[in-house]
């Protein structure tokens, strides 16, 4: 297996590149033969297995990550918008519009971009991480700081989306969600089976919504033969799934998720049943902790609101079956947050060192 692998690698010329989403899974996929495909080569992100999580939950379960903080512009978010704008520019649109916690924004303008359309992004000020901020200005976004949150945020693109010529690329666009039930598909093709549970952070529950899609069109097909059970996560300051009600002022370190009222919380509560999955909330001490714990025992650096998918199944490893295989979601890259990764670690620092041999050494120890 490896040995082909590797032929496959050494004949430059043959090796194929991954082609991004929409043609590596076009037969899954809304689109037709004059749908333009806009791509950045997203997905195909790996599925890394987390040997620490294992080791602490024992009984023989299999725990991995699988790490979409790898796509192109450092979130899952990149599934969903190649679909998304791909089908914009078919339709003739000239400019989309979106909503954001940071990283929709980043993506939204980094594809509109490569499909030469222009990109309004709607945040709230103050409220999203300094990586994705710039990310969305170097794209050449147009960003509109409000002062106020996403969820008033998203009322007012999708009222300037209905009256303008303007299309909205946030997760209430259908094509997203198809474009994400992609990583469902990555799943099953490389670990041959569906897992047993799926963990992964909600805001306005979109993604859940679209891997529960991509697990059960694979399972109807015949490729895999169990559906997970589906665990979301929330943080405890922004929790509205979980407590089943509308948070009107939600808090957490976790920006990407900090949302009150999710738009697909409809669609969320059906995959809860049909899965008869778990809801449940962490603090953003837990987050953090989960988020150390990638970091310094598997070398993954991921933001706060991925790392409560590993916060999540940490609080609930009691109930977790033996034998088990369970995915965590790392939504996005750790990158996009310096000030949280500044601000939460354990590691020596030392500042302020006279530039010779000696000193240096002893601060070494030696
Ligand atoms: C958007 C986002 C989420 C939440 O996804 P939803 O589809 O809104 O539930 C989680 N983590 C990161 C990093 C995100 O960017």
């Amino acid at each position: 297996m490896l040995n082909k692998i590797k032929k496959q690698f050494n004949k430059k010329t043959n090796f194929e590149q991954w082609p991004g989403i929409i043609k590596g899974y076009k037969k899954w996929l809304p689109i037709n033969k004059n749908t333009p495909i806009i791509t950045l080569q997203e997905g195909a992100t790996p599925l890394i297995e987390l040997e620490s999580i294992n080791q602490i939950i024992g009984r023989n379960v299999k725990v991995y990550a699988k790490y979409d903080g790898l796509n192109p512009t450092g979130s899952f978010k990149d599934r969903g918008m190649t679909m998304a704008i791909s089908k914009a520019k078919e339709e003739g649109c000239k400019a989309v519009i979106c909503a954001s916690t940071g990283n929709t924004s980043a993506s939204a303008a980094a594809y509109a971009k490569k499909g030469g359309m222009k990109s309004f992004v709607l945040i709230p000020d103050g409220y999203v991480a300094q990586g994705k901020l710039a990310q969305a200005l170097v794209y050449g976004a147009e960003v509109l700081a409000i002062k106020g949150n996403f969820d008033t945020a998203l009322e007012i693109v999708q009222r300037l989306a209905n009256e303008f010529p303007i299309t909205l690329v946030n997760s209430v666009n259908p094509y997203r969600l198809e474009g994400q039930k992609t990583a469902a598909f990555e799943i099953i093709d490389s670990l041959g089976e569906a897992p047993d549970y799926l963990c992964i952070p909600m805001g306005n529950a979109g993604n859940i919504s679209a891997y529960w899609m991509g697990f059960n069109e694979y399972l109807t097909e015949g490729i895999s033969k169990k559906l997970p059970n589906m665990v979301g996560v929330q943080a405890t300051g922004s929790a509205p799934l979980v407590f089943g009600k509308i948070i009107k002022h939600p808090e957490t370190i976790a920006t990407a998720i900090r949302i009150g009222n999710p738009v697909n919380k409809e669609k969320a509560n059906i995959v809860k049943k049909e899965s008869k999955g778990t809801f449940l909330d962490v603090t953003d001490e837990e987050i953090i902790k989960a988020y150390q714990l990638l970091g310094k025992q598997e070398g993954i650096f991921c933001e706060p609101a991925s790392a409560a998918s590993v916060a999540g199944l940490l609080k609930i490893k009691e109930k977790i079956s033996n034998n088990a295989t369970i995915v965590c979601v790392l939504t996005g890259n750790g990158l996009k947050d310096p000030d949280c990764a500044i601000d939460n670690n354990e590691a020596i620092f030392k500042q302020g060192i006279e530039p010779n041999f000696e000193e240096i050494a002893k601060s070494m120890g030696f």
